[in-house]
C-alpha cells in the first residue's frame, strides 16, 4: 500500500493582465477552478501512474462543503482509497486563491489551510492507520499540514520497514532540520529547496554533493525544471535530461506528478534510474495541459512512449 498524507485544496485562479493596486478594481480575463493541494495531486498522480489499481490511499481532511465533496469524488475516480479522508463539520476545505498576471506570467498565491490545518496525527491514529502495514509499503508526505514532523518521527521510530518519501515543500523554517530530514528514505526537492537546505547555490553536481554530505541517509533527487533532474543513491550520481517540450502550457503540478510517478514505479519494483526516467516523461505530459490534478496522465499513456 502507498499512503499519501497531506493537503487537499480547492484552487480559484483569476487571470488578469496585471494585479490591482491597493484600492483599485480591475476587470480580469478569466476565472478557473481547479483541484489542488500537494497531497491530493500526489495521491492522484501515484494512483493514475501505477501499473495496477487499488494500492493508493489518502490520509487528509476536507471541510463539510461542496469543495470537499468534489475532492473526495476526484480521488475516488482516480482509484484512491478515501477511507482516511475525514470530513470536518463546521470547517471549510483548504483553498488557494491565485492571481496570474498574464502580462508577466507571475502568480501570487494565498493559501487558507482550512481543514488541512487540523491534520495533526496522534500516536494512536498513526498506530491504528499503519497497523496492517507491510514491509515495502510507501508513505508520501509534503509540508502543507501541521503534523509533518510528528508523522516522520513516528514512522522512523515505529515502522522502519516502510519507505518514507518526503517532499519538503513549501519550505518551512521549522522543518529545515537535518536530523528530521535524515529520518526519511527518499528526499525529493527542487533546486530552490536544495539551495535552502544546504545554504548554497552553484553547479547541480556540487549542490547534490553538498546535500548528500549533510544528509547521508536518504536517496536524494533534485528536480531541475526543464533541465530534468539529478539524483544520488549511495555513492552513485546520475542525471536524466528533461523532455524537450515545445508547447509548455502550465507547469503547475509538474513536481507532484514527478514524485507520484517515482513512488508508483519504486513500489512496483522498478530501480531508481527507471523510476526517474518514467517520472520525467510523466511530468512532461502534465506541463502541456492546464491545471494540476486534472492533467495527470494514466500509466499506459506514459508507458507506451517509454
Ligand atoms: P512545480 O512547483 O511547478 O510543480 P517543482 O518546482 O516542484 O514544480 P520542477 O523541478 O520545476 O519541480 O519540475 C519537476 C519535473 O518536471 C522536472 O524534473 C522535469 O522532469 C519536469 N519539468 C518541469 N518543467 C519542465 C519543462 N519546462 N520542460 C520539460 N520538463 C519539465
Amino acid at each position: 500500500m502507498i499512503t499519501v498524507i497531506g493537503s487537499l485544496n480547492y484552487d480559484l485562479v483569476t487571470f488578469s493582465p496585471r494585479c490591482p493596486r491597493a484600492g483599485e478594481t480591475l476587470q480580469g480575463e478569466q476565472l478557473e477552478e481547479h483541484l489542488g493541494g500537494k497531497g491530493l495531486n500526489e495521491a492522484i498522480a501515484t494512483a493514475r501512474l501505477s501499473v495496477a489499481k487499488g494500492h493508493v490511499r489518502m490520509w487528509g481532511n476536507v471541510g463539510d462543503d461542496e469543495h470537499g465533496k468534489k475532492m473526495i469524488a476526484a480521488l475516488t475516480e482516480a482509484n484512491v482509497d478515501t477511507g482516511l479522508v475525514r470530513v470536518l463539520p463546521g470547517v471549510r476545505s483548504g483553498s488557494a486563491t491565485i492571481i496570474v498576471e498574464t502580462e508577466s506570467g507571475e502568480n501570487r498565491i494565498i493559501i487558507i489551510p482550512g481543514a488541512n490545518g487540523e491534520l495533526n496525527p496522534s500516536d494512536e491514529q498513526l498506530a491504528a492507520n499503519f497497523k496492517d502495514s507491510q514491509p515495502g509499503d510507501f508513505v508520501v508526505l509534503q509540508n502543507e499540514f501541521p503534523g509533518v514532523r510528528k508523522a516522520i518521527e513516528w514512522l522512523h521510530a515505529n515502522k522502519p520497514d516502510l519507505s518514507v518519501v518526503y517532499n519538503p515543500s513549501p519550505v518551512r523554517d521549522d522543518l529545515l532540520d537535518l536530523e528530521l530530514l535524515n529520518k526519511v528514505a527518499y528526499l525529493v526537492v527542487n533546486e530552490g529547496e536544495a539551495e535552502q537546505i544546504t545554504g548554497r547555490s552553484g553547479r547541480e553536481k556540487d549542490l547534490l554533493a553538498a546535500l548528500h554530505q549533510l544528509l547521508p541517509r536518504p536517496t536524494l533527487i533534485i528536480t531541475l525544471g526543464a533541465r530534468g533532474c539529478i539524483f544520488q543513491s549511495g555513492e552513485t550520481v546520475e542525471r536524466v535530461a528533461g523532455v524537450k517540450v515545445r508547447n509548455v502550457v502550465d507547469t503547475t503540478g509538474a513536481g507532484d506528478t514527478f514524485l507520484g510517478a517515482v513512488v508508483s514505479q519504486l513500489y512496483f519494483g522498478a530501480d531508481l534510474a527507471r523510476a526517474v526516467e518514467f517520472a520525467t516523461a510523466a511530468a512532461a505530459v502534465v506541463i502541456q495541459r492546464k491545471g494540476a490534478a486534472e492533467s495527470i496522465p494514466e500509466y499506459s499513456r506514459v508507458a507506451l512512449r517509454n
